[in-house]
């Protein structure tokens, strides 16, 4: 039985004193411990989350890591930084990282490792463009993302990591996968990881990611391969990201 997960993405947004807020105000209305739940918070947020989240069950995240673990890397923060602060899980590959930062299959794989090497968990994320969709390529860009990711890192090391299925045209566009568009994709994903390694692909978590919301969070968690969500917009509101954590 997989443990389901619920991850905030607050992006760029918010002040020291508004994201201290918010992580209070998560961290309150947590109640039963029945699934994970993290936050993953701008890098300079990072050190002051790290102790306010101290003994919470709130995990502390971060929304990237460098691909290399030292040097020469002007505006990189490596895993060794991260791991210091606490951060139990590291978001690689968002599309938003992809499409204006021109993170790469091969960038991203290589920040897997990085982050795994400092036994951070890589939130992996995966999906199609709308174009892309439309083109019935859904399937090959998956295939690719994952194939750079196992040839860097090796199936088994998804033993320690997460995968978040975020189709790009739901991102912050409003636009929700169906509940059966999220899950076929989804299953497609840990049939991918089950033809390499089995119990990799039965213990791996899957989220689902792109305008999810307190509002349609029950039906997508309801599929038999989505164990949870990566949230971007709904996790800026304590209220809304805990009607998600509370819909599993
Ligand atoms: C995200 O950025 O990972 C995300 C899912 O954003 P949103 O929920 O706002 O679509």
């Amino acid at each position: 039985m997989r443990r389901s997960l619920v991850v905030g993405n607050w992006k760029m947004n918010g002040t020291l004193a508004s994201a201290e807020a918010l992580a209070k105000g998560i961290m309150a209305g947590l109640g039963s411990d029945h699934a994970d739940i993290a936050v993953c918070s701008p890098y300079v947020h990072i050190p002051a989350l790290s102790q306010l989240l101290k003994n919470s069950k709130l995990a502390l995240g971060a929304q990237n890591v460098a691909d290399k673990s030292s040097g020469a890397f002007t505006g990189e923060v490596s895993a060794a930084m991260l791991n210091e602060f606490g951060c139990k899980y590291a978001i690689v590959g968002h599309s938003e990282r992809r499409t204006y930062y021109g993170d790469t299959n091969e960038s991203v794989a290589a920040r897997f490792c990085q982050a795994q090497a400092q036994n951070i968990i890589p939130i992996l994320c995966v999906g199609e463009t709308l174009d892309q969709r439309e083109k019935d390529e859904t399937f090959a860009v998956i295939d690719e993302q994952m194939d750079a990711v196992v040839a860097a890192a090796g199936i088994a090391a998804f033993n320690t990591a997460v995968i978040a299925y975020e189709p790009v045209w739901a991102i912050g566009t409003g636009k929700t996968a169906t509940d059966e568009q999220a899950q076929e994709v989804h299953k497609y994903i840990r049939g991918y990881i089950a033809a390499k390694d089995r119990s990799v692909a039965e213990k791996i978590r899957i989220l689902y990611g792109g305008s999810a919301k307190p509002e349609n969070a029950k039906g997508l968690f309801a599929m038999p391969d989505i164990d949870g969500g990566l949230i971007g917009g709904a996790s800026l509101d304590a209220d809304s990201f805990l009607k998600i954590y509370h819909s599993i």
